[in-house]
């Protein structure tokens, strides 16, 4: 029976069922310090070789089993025949015409697609990850939001971006910041795997205050967040001075209500001593009235926090940027308030790869 069975490839090519079981290779970047020691001891060699791939896979960033240059070839061969390397493919690579920005399209086994950016500056070089393909949440003025929702990201599939990106960069990232496709919180478990393995001493060794994690508002799992105790920034995506207009651009207030979100901001900041910062979007006629500001700064600033306002960017739907004087004019009220205000230019917009508009399509 097995020869017969035929399975369907991405490339279109029918193959029988028993030899595209010899080809399932598993991927071994995502896969944890434990687990590698586990594999190799399984296939009857010693512990500390586990570490050395370890350290290849994550410092090193190799490509192939044969640049682990002090791990012997028996085990390099053995691991080639069950494990891989990377769980992604990368399919496309953009360059911004008006700033340093890069966007990368990366294929997933099963072929759905995500996007990472790499923002380069003269201080940091930060790199922005994908969590899922596309997002359920559905705020109504996100791109990723319109291709729905298809799937989490594995721990694999969420470092790898970070392991081939920077591969390809000629500059060390220095932050990492999980605001690409996707609502992080909705893929919990998986990503903050993926940052304890960034983190990791023996591997990319991205210190925890370099990594920011962003949610729309997850409220239970921001209250998870605050009592694991980890150490990484935490940002959430407000995007309105009150509970109706967020209702209505972001549907996740209808099950996770404004009061709510705000109290687990503050159980945040009370059990890390960080201050969360809220990102605030700024659309044209919707939350950009000097009354919005003035909401805004009530709402936010009788808790300790940090507000980032990012300038709406297009995606040819209802929403719309203000204009430079509306922007700036919202700003200047928010001169003497109680917290901290920076403004996220959003960059790279000419290659669409600026906050919002990732949507995984290779026509840009
Ligand atoms: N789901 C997470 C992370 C991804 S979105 C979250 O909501 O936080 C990252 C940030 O981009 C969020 O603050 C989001 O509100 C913002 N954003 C979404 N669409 C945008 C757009 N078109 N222009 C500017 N910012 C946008």
């Amino acid at each position: 029976m097995g020869d017969h069975l035929q399975v369907h490839l991405k490339n279109e090519k029918f193959i029988p069922m028993k030899n595209a079981q010899k080809i399932e290779k598993v991927p071994l970047v995502g896969q944890s310090l434990e687990k590698i020691i586990l594999n190799v001891q399984e296939m009857g060699f010693p512990k500390f070789r586990g570490k050395q791939i370890f350290q290849w896979l994550y410092q090193h960033r190799v490509n192939d089993f044969s640049d682990m240059k002090n791990v012997p070839n028996a085990i390099r061969e053995k691991c080639g025949e069950s494990f891989n390397i990377h769980p992604l493919e990368l399919k496309l690579h953009t360059q911004s015409n008006q700033e340093p920005t890069e966007k990368f399209l990366f294929t997933l086994k099963r072929g759905e697609n995500i996007e990472s950016v790499l923002m380069k500056d003269r201080k940091r070089n930060t790199i922005c990850i994908s969590t899922q393909v596309g997002c359920a949440v559905d705020c109504d003025f996100c791109a990723t939001a319109k291709m729905g929702f298809q799937k989490n990201l594995t721990v694999g599939e969420i470092v790898d971006q970070f392991i081939q990106v920077q591969n390809l960069a000629t500059i060390p990232i220095t932050n990492i910041v999980f605001m690409g496709m996707g609502e992080p919180f909705l893929n919990y478990k998986n990503v903050i795997s993926a940052a304890d393995l960034l983190n990791h001493p023996e591997g990319t060794q991205m210190g925890a205050r370099r990594i920011t994690i962003s949610t729309a508002g997850v409220v239970s799992k921001i209250k998870q967040f605050a009592e694991e105790k980890h150490k990484y920034k935490l940002a959430i995506s407000l995007n309105a001075s009150n509970e109706s207009v967020r209702k209505e651009i972001m549907p996740i207030t209808k099950t996770h209500g404004l009061n709510a979100l705000m109290e687990a901001a503050d159980i945040y900041y009370q059990s890390s001593g960080r201050f969360p910062t809220f990102e605030y979007v700024l659309m044209e006629g919707i939350n950009d009235s000097l009354r919005d500001a003035h909401d805004l700064t009530r709402l936010i600033g009788r808790q300790p926090c940090k507000l980032n306002v990012i300038p709406y960017n297009e995606i040819g739907g209802y929403y719309k940027r203000p204009s430079d004087d509306k922007i700036k004019s919202f700003l200047s009220q928010l001169k003497n308030v109680p917290f901290q205000v920076t403004v996220r230019w959003s960059r790279g917009t000419d290659i669409k790869a600026g906050c919002g508009q990732l949507a995984a399509s290779s026509d840009s």
